[in-house]
């Protein structure tokens, strides 16, 4: 493994310097930017004194937030007593690679694999899920009534996706990414409306596009559409991704013709940073792919092939004559749309046995300190990763950065020192415009693009294409989870 992500590095510098920037510039840019794979000092953990620092710490959930967190505290101080509590014994950490399943570039095998093979040693591995939290106590409690003691807690337990809210899939309740169950295909058989933030929906995904294909060989007029829901989702980008790939995927079959792509999103903007916005809207007018904002997905009539959107929009009221400006108010239709195919982008949520607890804000994220992630009430509570309520947060990029700032932070706090690490909202969004092409979107709460390179991000690059498509997954899973990078 570390010999071809070598290779891909050597390609990706390769590239670089095709862009400019000279050979010892990009490595050492790749080394500050804690892109890279071997162990830099940047990487590298800084190992304590072990013996003086004992504490029990559990992780609930053990996904890309967990395990990273957990190997990082344990390279930091191997005397820490640490417990990981995860009810999916598969996990799915590149999660990202969904995408690349929904356009036949990847199989489901290349992003799943057995979450006990990427568990530190010496953690200890609790199959089963945390259903309730009593923080006054320092317990929590697991489904088979298992209660746990901790001193510190770490909270990494994702999002769900929550089928509830839309009407006609309510059967589907609340699923995980890498829910392997045949329910979510056999609820969609025939219907040609998938999602890649499922594995085995992605898996359809692919297969509902290859039928799009055939029929627009036939001469058939067709209509894909692609949802976005008015919930926080993982990955923001990844609606439009699926749109992107499509769009490669018709093109190289040569019907993109006979087939209309459209975006029905909730948000009131292509995204949220104007640079990158605008590089959106050139990159969609110039391959005739439509977008349609503030619609919300309400209803699936999965029969007929008919959705239907809640659409927003403001219009002037009366005038205020003392804040002389004109009241606002909010208009709704509803709208039906009928289409060939779906591209779904669920709704989603926190767990709810963890949004109910005493542990969660009142909307189920975990609150917690935006800069130390420290929970806001209790403070040997720390959260991160896709349920911590932090702006921006809902990435595998912004996890790279969070979870070292926990494990730095649980450190100092076990020495009742300050809380030094700060997270800057760092987070990012490699948009796959073309098979071969990637706008690497970075940016933080400044809502300014802050490109680890010093190349025009709003470029669609194929530099990116290979960081993307090769790179991080290896980065994730053997950087990452095992807390070096
Ligand atoms: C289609 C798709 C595309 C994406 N694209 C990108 C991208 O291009 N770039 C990027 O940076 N990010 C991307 N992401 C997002 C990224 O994968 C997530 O932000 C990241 O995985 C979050 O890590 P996490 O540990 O918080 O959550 P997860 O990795 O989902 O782990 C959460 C874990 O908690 C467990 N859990 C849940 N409930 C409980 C409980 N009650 N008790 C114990 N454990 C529990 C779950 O089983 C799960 O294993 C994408 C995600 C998807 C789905």
């Amino acid at each position: 493994m570390n010999k071809s992500i070598k290779t891909e590095l050597e390609d990706i510098q390769k590239e670089l310097v095709k862009n400019g920037i000279s050979r010892r510039e990009a490595i050492k840019l790749f080394a500050a930017s804690g892109l890279l794979m071997t162990a830099s000092s940047h990487g590298e953990a800084q190992t304590l004194n072990a013996s003086s620092l004992n504490a029990k710490i559990v992780i609930v959930g053990g996904g890309l937030a967990g395990i990273a967190t957990a190997a990082r505290l344990k390279s930091m101080a191997s005397s820490l007593d640490i417990t990981l509590i995860e009810p999916n014994l598969k996990s799915a950490t590149y999660q990202p690679g969904n995408t690349f399943i929904g356009a036949g570039l990847y199989q489901k095998s290349d992003v799943l694999y057995n979450t006990v093979d990427f568990l530190p040693k010496e953690v200890t591995f609790i199959h089963d899920k945390v259903i309730d939290f009593y923080p006054e106590n320092n317990q929590v409690v697991t489904s088979q009534k298992e209660v746990i003691g901790y001193d510190f807690l770490v909270i990494s337990a994702g999002m769900v996706l929550d089928f509830e809210k839309i009407k006609g899939l309510e059967e589907l309740q609340e699923m995980y990414t890498v829910d392997e169950s045949s329910k979510i295909n056999d609820f969609f058989k025939n219907t040609m409306v998938s999602t890649v933030y499922n594995v085995n929906s992605a898996e359809q995904t692919w297969k509902n596009m290859q039928t799009i294909m055939e029929e627009a060989k036939k001469g058939k007029a067709l209509k894909a559409i692609f949802t976005h829901p008015n919930t926080a989702i993982k990955c923001g980008g990844a609606p439009k991704k699926m749109m992107y790939l499509m769009n490669a995927r018709l093109e190289e079959a040569k019907v993109r013709k006979n087939v209309e792509l459209s975006l029905y999103a909730y948000p009131s903007k292509m995204f949220a940073v104007k640079e990158y916005e605008e590089a959106i809207i050139k990159q969609y007018e110039k391959r005739q792919m439509l977008w349609h904002l503030n619609h919300n997905l309400i209803e699936l009539n999965l029969k007929d092939k008919i959705a239907t959107f809640d659409k927003s929009w403001q219009e002037k009221g009366e005038y205020d004559e003392d804040l002389e400006e004109y009241e606002m108010i909010e208009k709704h239709e509803y709208v039906d749309i009928a289409y060939d195919f779906m591209h779904l982008t669920p709704p989603m949520k926190a767990p709810k046995e963890i949004a109910q607890s005493e542990v969660a804000s009142a909307n189920g994220w975990i609150p917690v300190n935006q800069e130390t992630l420290q929970h806001v009430k209790y403070p040997n509570i720390f959260s991160l990763g896709d349920i911590a309520a932090v702006a921006l947060g809902k990435t595998g990029g912004s996890v790279r950065k969070q979870y070292k700032i926990v494990a730095n932070n649980i450190i100092s706090a076990i020495k009742n020192e300050e809380l030094q690490d700060k997270y800057d909202g760092y987070t990012v969004c490699p948009i796959i415009t073309v098979i071969g092409k990637v706008m690497l979107a970075e940016f933080d709460w400044s809502m300014k693009p802050t490109p680890s390179f010093p190349l025009d991000p709003t470029q669609e690059r194929y530099v990116w294409w290979l960081l993307k498509a090769y790179l991080l997954k290896p980065m994730t899973q053997y950087g990452m989870l095992s807390g070096k990078i």
